[in-house]
């Protein structure tokens, strides 16, 4: 869909939300400093985020593949956890690796991949309707289901629903979706729970703010799975200790953009949180006083890493 947000709005609306996300311990202040490597002696893994870290909108960013290059070269562990549930495993991989990113499939974890483990706690003979563009290949997902559409029956007929990806939905396909809650409640899971997207000059809505949306005009309550809940954050725990066995999860970096997903998400799994300024949310504001504003603060803040 074609809404956007300014900074304050999208901040505005993860505030309304924050009854939805986790629980979280924040340090008193907040450190500044150039780069990662500033800390090299304080972790062993750094998780990235992907839009606002590595990349805005279909580019990366600057200098970013060289400083995740140095960080392997020093031996840290890297990983990829973004929010995004358009592509398919090896499409996030493929995205990533795009970039510039030498990184290895296992490492890249998606707010998909928590959605995929999540519906397997739901009856597999339910029909689910899907928001997404057909690219998206759904049937890697492992479910019954219909893209959602026109068709005001497919609404009807379906048992539960998935907002995976909202770029291509449009005004009156939301619609359909809200009556077809009100005439009949039934679950609906979101495959990516932030509100927006920083894309430079703008931020795109994304499947979140649908939800909200939703949750307003419907009372229904969105089971979201990606950062800030805990799902990922197991998954990449699973992860590191595959490769590095026990570590200390303050020894583990959370480096993203946004507060309300990388930094409540991260410090709610016990993470040091980092948070980048130049490129993502906080692009062009100044974040000290949306710390203030909200109670929610980083470890560390760095304009790019
Ligand atoms: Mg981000």
């Amino acid at each position: 869909m074609t809404d956007t947000l300014s900074l304050t709005q999208a901040f505005d609306l993860y505030e309304k939300a924050r009854r939805f996300m986790p629980k979280a311990e924040f340090p008193v202040a907040t450190d500044e400093i150039s780069g990662l490597m500033d800390i090299a002696d304080q972790f062993d893994v750094a998780v990235l985020d992907s839009f606002g870290v590595l990349n805005v909108g279909e580019g990366a960013i600057p200098g970013v593949a060289d400083t995740v290059e140095a960080l392997r070269q020093s031996g840290k562990h890297i990983i990829v956890l973004t929010n995004g549930a358009t592509l398919d495993q090896p499409g996030a991989v493929a995205k990533v690796q795009g970039f510039g990113f030498d990184i290895d499939s296992d490492d890249v974890i998606s707010s998909r991949s928590a959605l995929k483990f999540g519906l397997q706690s739901f009856d597999r003979h339910m029909l689910w309707g899907i928001t997404a563009p057909a690219h998206s290949n759904c049937q890697t997902l492992g479910i019954e289901f219909e893209y959602l559409g026109d068709n005001p029956e497919t609404y009807s007929k379906a048992d539960g629903f998935i907002l995976l990806s909202t770029h291509d939905a449009q005004p009156a396909h939301h619609r359909l979706l809200q009556d077809a809650l009100l005439a009949k409640m039934r679950p609906v899971l979101v495959g990516n729970p932030d509100l927006v997207a920083p894309r430079g000059s703008y931020m795109s809505t994304e499947p979140g703010y649908f939800a909200w949306l939703l949750h307003e005009t419907t009372g229904v309550e969105p089971q979201n799975f990606g950062k800030p809940h805990a799902q990922v954050f197991e998954q990449a725990k699973q992860r590191i200790q595959q490769v590095l066995g026990a570590i200390d999860p303050a020894r583990v970096l959370m480096v993203g953009d946004s507060l309300h997903t990388d930094i409540i998400g991260g410090a709610a799994a016990g993470f040091t949180t980092v948070l980048t300024t130049q490129d993502g949310f906080f692009a062009g504001a100044d974040p000290h006083k949306y710390f203030a504003a909200c109670g929610i603060r980083p470890n560390y803040m760095l304009p790019r890493i």
